[in-house]
């Protein structure tokens, strides 16, 4: 835990009880703070209490007295209007803060030049996050991996010269924190998702933008014009950019070849070009969309200091993370993999793009727009198993183009694409066929969530018994 010591003695509002926030709270109090906690949920304020966390509603009082109100990231700052406490704290003149703020106070006064690396991006944060962490570790770095990704950051070890704090920021939490000073900043990609939070592009693009402004070195993804458009900003302020991009050539970046990340690099004595690493061997690193998240961890790592052979050898032993993509077994050629954080159809686009002849497990709560933008895939796809309440949706989509059947639940879904991909005699030379969970759907329909939907796919891989189990992801 870090104890936040630089509120001691002050009055510290906090709102917002769930695991992070109950963090928070712990954090607060060991570093002496004066400390009022509320919810709007009754029962997270029972368990609070019962911890001895001090309970009270500002409402009564106001927040004048505040040295500041710290939000726990879940609640509305602005959109779809500010939250009741938020209201409080602007009448008051309080800063609203979260939890990320705490630590960079906490950093600034312990150890400034401590290394703390920030990741954010629309898509691939908990990935790059997670690859970042690892390659630190396996060269026997201490590694201090939370925020946004699950271990709230105030449950780390405190920051000193032997960790590094690998974060992974959400729009929200960026939001939250005005003092975001990270040692290398990431941002991966910028396209539309959550503007009923933030209201428009524009909003969620500078909030984002903050996170690299602010750093001492940024990485930077090129590959869509939000991002290239930062990049080319920050360095005609004069700010230390590595760019990054998986979909063309740079003059001075880290980009992707032929499955290798080439180093381009314009120095006194000329350009350089060289290979930094190779990606074929990272199992875990599979797709464009992959490749672009190592392309961000290798010019982070690098940026802190680690050699191309350390970053090299985290990416071949990247367990990758559960439910993305995760390699789950195989039984002969026939792959079973795990996909089922892929809720929308641009995420089962990653999936459906990594593989060549795929046994598709797809459907659940349908989303808008369904598996139509996916068409250019069909022709890989050897069969369909449909589930969940989409099925009838989506098998009107495959029509006439892909074999389908509607197996109705992950089991018999599992069961059936197994017995199917086993007699698959396509291309017996080249990579064996896949039976991927990549729903393309919500979970919410037979699941209480995708990870509890990703768990049914492991048993019903399991259950079959001749399969050789993969090695476990994070
Ligand atoms: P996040 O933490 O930003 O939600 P994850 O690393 O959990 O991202 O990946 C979630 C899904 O997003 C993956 O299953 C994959 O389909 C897709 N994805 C991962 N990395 C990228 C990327 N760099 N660009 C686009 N999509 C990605």
């Amino acid at each position: 835990m870090i104890p936040v010591t630089t509120y001691k003695g002050k009055h510290v509002a906090l709102f917002g009880l769930g695991g992070s926030g109950l963090a928070t709270a712990r954090a607060l109090m060991a570093g002496g703070a004066d400390l009022i906690a509320f919810d709007d949920n009754p029962d997270q304020v029972a368990a609070a209490k019962s911890e001895g966390i001090p309970i009270g509603d500002f409402r009564e009082g106001g927040l004048h007295f505040f040295a500041a109100l710290v939000l726990a990231p879940g609640v509305p700052l602005t959109h779809p209007k500010p939250h009741w406490s938020v209201e409080l704290a602007k009448a008051a003149q309080v800063p609203v803060i979260g939890d990320i703020e705490l630590f960079c106070s906490e950093r600034r006064a312990l150890a400034p030049k401590s290394r703390f690396v920030a990741i954010t991006g629309t898509n691939g944060k908990s990935t790059t996050t997670a690859l970042i962490s690892h390659v630190l570790a396996s060269c026997g770095h201490n590694a201090q991996m939370g925020g946004n990704i699950g271990t709230a950051i105030l449950s780390l070890d405190p920051p000193d010269q032997t960790t590094v704090h690998v974060v992974e920021c959400s729009s929200y939490q960026i939001d939250l924190t005005p003092g975001l000073n990270p040692s290398v900043g990431v941002l991966l990609n910028l396209t539309p998702d959550h503007l009923d939070r933030h209201g428009s592009m524009d909003t969620y693009a500078a909030i984002k933008e903050r996170l690299v402004a602010s750093s001492d070195t940024a990485v930077i993804g090129m590959d869509d014009h939000y991002s290239a458009g930062i990049a080319a900003f920050l360095t005609a302020k004069g700010h230390k950019v590595v760019r990054i991009s998986t979909t063309g050539k740079l003059e001075d970046g880290v980009y992707l070849d032929d499955g290798r990340l080439v180093r381009a690099q314009k120095g006194k004595m000329g350009k350089s070009v060289e290979t930094v690493a190779d990606l074929s061997g990272a199992r875990a690193l599979r797709g464009v969309h992959n490749a672009q998240n190592a392309a961000a961890a290798f010019a982070a790592c690098n940026a802190l200091g680690l050699t191309m052979g350390e970053i090299q050898a985290g990416f071949d032993s990247f367990p990758g993370l559960a439910h993305r993509m995760e390699p789950v077994g195989h039984a002969g050629r026939v792959a079973f993999v795990n996909d089922s954080k892929a809720t929308n159809a641009d995420a089962a686009a990653m999936a459906l793009s990594s593989f060549e002849r795929i046994y598709w497990i797809a459907g659940g709560l349908a989303k808008e727009g369904g598996i139509a933008p996916l068409a250019k895939f069909f022709p890989k796809i050897a069969k369909a198993y449909l589930i969940g309440e989409a099925a009838p949706h989506f098998a009107a989509t495959l029509g006439d183009l892909v074999p389908y059947e509607i197996s109705g639940t992950i089991a018999a879904a599992v069961e059936h694409a197994a017995r199917d991909a086993a007699r698959d005699d396509h291309d017996e030379e080249g990579e064996g066929p896949v039976v991927l969970l990549s729903p393309a759907c919500a979970s919410f329909d037979q699941f209480a969530n995708f990870e509890k939907r990703g768990d049914a796919f492991r048993a019903a891989v399991a259950a079959l018994g001749d399969v050789q189990p993969a090695m476990e992801a994070m």
